[in-house]
């Protein structure tokens, strides 16, 4: 088994040996911190606090203390991010290539086979995307045994958190200046976390790209947001350091008030949009109606850049994730053989369940596998004896709805005691971490205009649980110390 150095197993913060009183002091300077610099979210007990910014906000759950991570983890990570943007747009242009890899799974997937619909549509329209645009997140854990950074998935539409992960590395950066003494650590070895700055960039540069000084930024966004600070963090950015105008609209709305010009113009309520930023449609909850759809399909159609297209879209779809760590896949689309060993370095086991050799082992060790559906957003997924119940009962029934799922070999990340800062109370418990590293990709034809890493997100979790949404109320946001 292959080995890469480094190892998190020895927390440089230990945990252990922190005094009550300590943890309590820290625990409401921090609560304080939040409050006062806007790592929040809206209050679920607040009724009107995910639809009225400043109505019923609460802090945003977070790790009191940032969790050890290796530095050559994190450098890697780091290297890997430009060709994972390559990569989603090489294989977003090869339309066959989606609509194959998909197609079993399309007859048993309602929700993707809506979006393969979309996709074939602008596909006859022979319609080509010179400006594209990604803001995307690789998230990966640590394996303990073989000490592999693991790749759980990209993330090519709505990556959640580059406002609030931000602030999440300022907070640490400023209990471990205050506390640091006491700690034994340097604030220093929290690396700088601007994916805010780096995001709003993107945005600007693709905004500034489409080239129509009146049109705006539309950020397509759930009628009811209990994020939407993180998202108005990202819109501020842009609106100071670029003044670029954000709007925000829901699916809903944009089938009200949208149209096409003869020219491809998208304008919603009269006003030209330039680039289109999604912070919702992965879920098939995000599409109660056809109205929902309809508006898909229209800013799909339109000329405005969407961030993601529907190819990119699908191209970040488990299914392509799986197909893509198929041996000699990887070279159809790329070229340079380092960045492929790099790929394929942090790829962890992909099945496809017509793989009957590893269905037959997963049937037999279910605790070593993770079946996942083609969903987004967290708690989909299957884990243990339900890997075991759900292989049997599709091998009973025999149809094709295996082809929903993918079969992934399960990462055992590091158990360690941490704090986790929730509703205003600080508990210590056994927890895990998951990094995810943002990366933005611009390109306008053949130039190519960013392609870089552009900050880090840790979400830690209790380590009972499976999964690992912040949002979905699984985990808390947390920082990285370098070790
Ligand atoms: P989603 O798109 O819904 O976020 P993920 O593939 O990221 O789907 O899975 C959700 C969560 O499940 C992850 O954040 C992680 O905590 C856990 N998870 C996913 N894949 C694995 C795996 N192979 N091993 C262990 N945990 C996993
Ligand atoms: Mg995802
Ligand atoms: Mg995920």
């Amino acid at each position: 088994m292959e080995t890469q150095e480094g190892s998190a197993s020895k927390p440089v913060i230990d945990f252990h040996g922190i005094d009550e009183e300590l943890i309590q002091k820290m625990a409401y300077d921090a609560l304080v911190w939040s409050s006062l610099h806007g790592l929040v979210v809206g209050d679920k007990s607040v009724q009107r606090s995910g639809k009225v910014p400043g109505a019923g906000m609460v802090h945003a759950p977070f790790a009191l203390l940032p969790v050890a991570f290796p530095e050559n983890h994190w450098k890697s990570a780091c290297e890997v991010a430009p060709v994972f943007n390559e990569l989603i747009d090489r294989v977003s242009l090869d339309g066959n290539f989606l609509q194959d890899s998909l197609s079993r799974t399309k007859k048993v997937d309602v929700f993707t086979s809506r979006l393969l619909d979309i996709h074939s549509k602008v596909l006859e329209m022979n319609k080509t995307e010179d400006i594209r645009l990604g803001l995307h997140r690789s998230d990966y854990m640590l394996d303990e045994q073989t000490k592999l950074l693991l790749h759980i998935e990209i993330n090519t539409i709505s990556s959640s958190f580059p406002g609030l992960s931000c602030l999440v590395s300022d907070l640490h950066r400023s209990l471990l200046k205050r506390y640091g003494e006491h700690l034994g650590s340097d604030s220093k070895r929290i690396p700088s976390n601007t994916t805010v700055n780096r995001f709003a960039d993107a945005l600007a540069k693709a905004w500034t790209e489409y080239n129509n000084p009146r049109a705006a930024v539309m950020v397509v966004v759930q009628p009811e947001e209990h994020n939407m600070y993180d998202q108005h963090w990202l819109c501020a950015a842009l609106k100071e350091k670029h003044n670029v105008t954000a709007i925000r609209k829901t699916l809903a709305e944009i089938d009200k008030e949208g149209e096409l010009l003869p020219d491809g113009t998208l304008l919603v309520g009269g006003q030209a949009i330039a680039v289109v930023y999604f912070r919702t449609g992965y879920a098939p909850t995000d599409y109660p109606s056809e109205a929902e759809w309809r508006a898909r399909l229209l800013m799909e159609q339109s000329l405005a850049i969407k961030c993601p297209s529907i190819s990119y879209h699908l191209a970040g779809t488990k299914k392509i994730q799986q197909e893509l760590a198929k041996p000699n896949v990887l070279e159809r689309f790329l070229e340079n053989k380092e960045d492929i060993t790099k790929l394929q370095k942090c790829f962890a086991g992909l099945w496809s369940l017509d793989d009957s050799d590893i269905v037959k082992r997963a049937i037999e060790r279910p605790e070593l596998f993770v079946m996942k559906p083609q969903r987004e957003g967290g708690g989909n997924n299957i884990y243990g004896d339900d890997v075991k119940e759900n292989l049997l009962r599709l091998q009973r029934e025999g149809n094709e709805e295996d082809a929903a799922y993918i079969l992934m070999q399960r990462i055992f990340p590091i158990v360690s005691p941490m704090f986790l800062v929730r509703n205003g109370t600080c508990h210590k418990d056994h927890a895990v971490s998951e990094l995810g590293v943002y990366s933005a990709y611009l390109r306008n034809k053949d130039k190519v205009i960013i392609n870089d890493q552009c900050g880090y997100l840790m979400r830690t979790k209790v380590s009972s649980s499976n999964e690992g949404g912040v949002a979905a109320g699984f985990a808390v946001l947390d920082s990285m110390y370098l070790t």
